[in-house]
């Protein structure tokens, strides 16, 4: 860290084993006074949203419940070979999880192959229990509260001349280290709570919403940002247009506000340590996608997706879009995802009776 400096690293983002569900009441999870609220507070950014929001993350929950109930339910058990309503829920589940999480799943005994499958099971299910029981808590974050903001208006830069909007008659650069340098020689963005310099910013841009952004989460500084862009989507998923044979990551199905929320929630609370990021995209042979700039390409589409799981499956456990696409899988309980597309009941019927 830089003397003095603090740098921060925010995550870039595109964009629940326990009979438990989650908490749904978004304004108790973003409970912080005067940080989030859209009733008392514009600052946020968030109160002409708030119904979106609100249905977006009662959404979320049921998915990460779906997710978390997944779990439990495939666990050892084995595939009930009888065209039921049960095998296609076991297909539904075995096919999401192969595909996706890159677990495989011995249909005689419902117990996963090896330790490998073992480990990407419970890492997996293990970010959805925290995600449920973070929702449960009283809306904090590594003992900080959880702010919600909604695009960057609120933001502004202080450079050292300023007033310091956290101390009442001080300057930005009355702020020093025990040496008596400035904390902050070349300004801070601030916003609420959050004073932080980050290693892109400059004084006339805090790259916090580029165009093609929907939604940021910080870990260490305790806020989920939902960018303009995320508003241009439903808040829901929109039941009624998924058709046999679509894709999970169909824009109808995956550019919604409620998976924004599973995914963003998944860097915040489902990590330990800031460890569950946008993994590099992988092609079909397992090799890492770059852009023209050297970097890596995200893991966003529902084809990183899949390779990520078949090149290397342990990181799915670690990738929000594996994770948040799974749970938005198990959340459409109506739909078998394979890589062939969606199947509702009656279709995977007659294919089964058919073949
Ligand atoms: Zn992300």
């Amino acid at each position: 860290m830089a003397h003095g400096l603090l740098f921060i690293s925010l995550l870039l983002c595109l964009i629940l084993t326990v009979a438990v569900e989650a908490e749904v009441d978004v304004w108790k999870y973003f409970n912080a006074p005067f940080r989030s609220f859209p009733d008392t507070d514009e600052r946020c950014g968030c109160k002409s949203h708030k119904a979106e929001i609100e249905s977006a993350y009662k959404e979320a929950a049921k998915m990460i419940d779906a997710a978390a109930e997944a779990f439990t339910w495939i666990n050892g058990r084995p595939f009930p070979d009888d065209n039921s309503l049960d095998s296609f829920k076991w297909m539904r589940i075995v096919v999401a999880m192969t595909s996706i999480l890159g677990i495989e799943i011995d249909s005689e005994t419902g117990w996963r192959l090896g330790p490998r499958d073992d480990y990407i099971f419970s890492c997996a299910r293990n970010v959805f229990v925290r995600l449920q029981n973070g929702m449960k808590r009283d809306g904090k974050h590594v003992n900080k509260f959880n702010g919600l903001y909604c695009g960057t208006s609120g933001f502004q830069w202080y450079n050292y001349t300023s007033d310091d909007p956290t101390n009442v008659g001080q300057k930005v650069s009355d702020d020093r280290d025990r040496y008596g340098d400035m904390y902050w020689p070349d300004g801070f963005w601030y916003f609420n709570w959050n004073k932080f310099m980050l290693e892109e910013h400059t004084p006339t841009d805090n790259h916090l919403c580029p165009p093609d952004i929907v939604a940021r989460a910080t870990h260490e500084l305790s806020f989920i940002l939902l960018c303009d862009l995320a508003f241009a989507s439903p808040p829901t998923v929109v039941k009624s247009k998924i058709e046999n044979g679509m894709m999970l990551d169909e824009d109808e199905l995956h550019h919604n506000i409620a998976h924004v929320f599973v995914h963003e929630l998944t860097h915040y609370d489902g990590s330990l340590d800031n460890d569950i990021l946008d993994q590099p995209a992988h092609d079909e042979d397992g090799n890492i996608q770059y852009r023209s700039d050297g970097t890596p390409f995200g893991t966003y589409h529902l084809a990183s997706v899949y390779n990520l799981a078949a090149a290397k499956p342990k990181l799915t456990c670690k990738s929000a879009q594996s994770l948040s696409l799974f749970a938005m899988a198990m959340y459409l309980e109506e739909w078998t995802w394979d890589v062939e597309g969606a199947m509702d009941y009656p279709t995977w019927l007659a294919w089964r009776l058919d073949s």
